[in-house]
């Protein structure tokens, strides 16, 4: 029952992430109905942009109304993206992922909140090399929520101050390198988003985790760099997508309370 409820919850947290990711680039209120500052109205999602027939309640079930319409529009029979379905299964998985390791607990469901978030900046950075910061911002609410949480249930300890202090090494640092980087490479080697997305995985993490991190969201970055270099022939790539999941790798090992290369928390 518990993982049914997580996964029908990562689900619908996963249709939220593909309408931030949808959104969010195009400057489209996700809250409201209201226009964006164009005019354009918020309801896009919910209209084949093929057709624009409007999707009924059955098109709109996350994953499930794509594989059951096979991946096409009902009324025009035009593809729909493969991509909508994947952003929902992957935030469903993630959130199971919280649940195998934090359990069926108030912070699982604090960190299950921030999954869909997670995901977004993943898929907005690959596709805009961009890190928005209403979602960062989101997430970081959610880190405070957390904190708030901690304090509440176990008083205010260790952990709490190491949290506060991540959050200020973590952006430091990544900011020091980016400065010695961009001062041999002589471009602009990390951008800001980066390193609030630094600061934010240090409030999530704390003290700590930070030479885990550095070491596995650099192998990743390392990793995404080659890919980019030798399979889409880029030099540029976004750095996001590495940090994103070096979190959610840390975040595992948190509820695990496993912190890499230190030992037992
Ligand atoms: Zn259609």
């Amino acid at each position: 029952m518990e993982i049914a409820f997580v996964l029908f919850l990562g689900l619908v947290f996963g249709s939220f992430a593909t309408a931030l990711c949808w959104r969010v680039p195009r400057e489209i209120s996700w809250i409201g109905i209201k226009g964006d500052k164009d005019g354009r109205k918020s309801a896009a999602r919910s209209l084949c942009p093929h057709c624009k027939n409007p999707l009924k309640a059955q098109d709109l079930i996350p994953f499930f109304s794509w594989v059951f319409l096979k991946g096409k529009c009902r009324h025009c029979s035009a593809a729909i993206d493969g991509r909508y379905p994947l952003i929902e299964l992957f935030t469903a998985l993630g959130c199971l992922g919280i649940y195998f390791v934090w359990g069926f607990t108030v912070p699982a469901f604090i960190i299950m909140a921030a999954v869909p978030l997670l995901v977004a900046l993943f898929v907005i950075d690959l596709e805009y090399m961009i890190l928005p910061n209403q979602l960062i911002f989101l997430a970081a609410a959610l880190a405070l929520i957390f904190i708030v949480y901690q304090a509440l249930s176990n008083g205010f300890d260790a952990q709490i101050l190491s949290k506060i202090a991540g959050m200020v090494v973590f952006a430091l640092i990544v900011w020091g390198v980016g400065c010695i980087m961009g001062s041999i490479l002589k471009k602009e080697a990390l951008g800001m988003g980066d390193v609030k997305f630094f600061a934010l995985s240090g409030l999530w993490l704390g003290l700590p985790y930070l030479p885990f991190f550095l070491i596995f969201s650099g192998l990743c970055g390392v990793a995404l760099g080659l890919y980019y270099q030798f399979f889409l022939k880029k030099q540029v790539f976004p750095f996001g997508p590495a940090l994103i999941l070096s979190l959610y790798v840390c975040l595992l090992l948190q509820g695990l309370e496993i912190v890499p290369l230190i030992g037992v928390q």
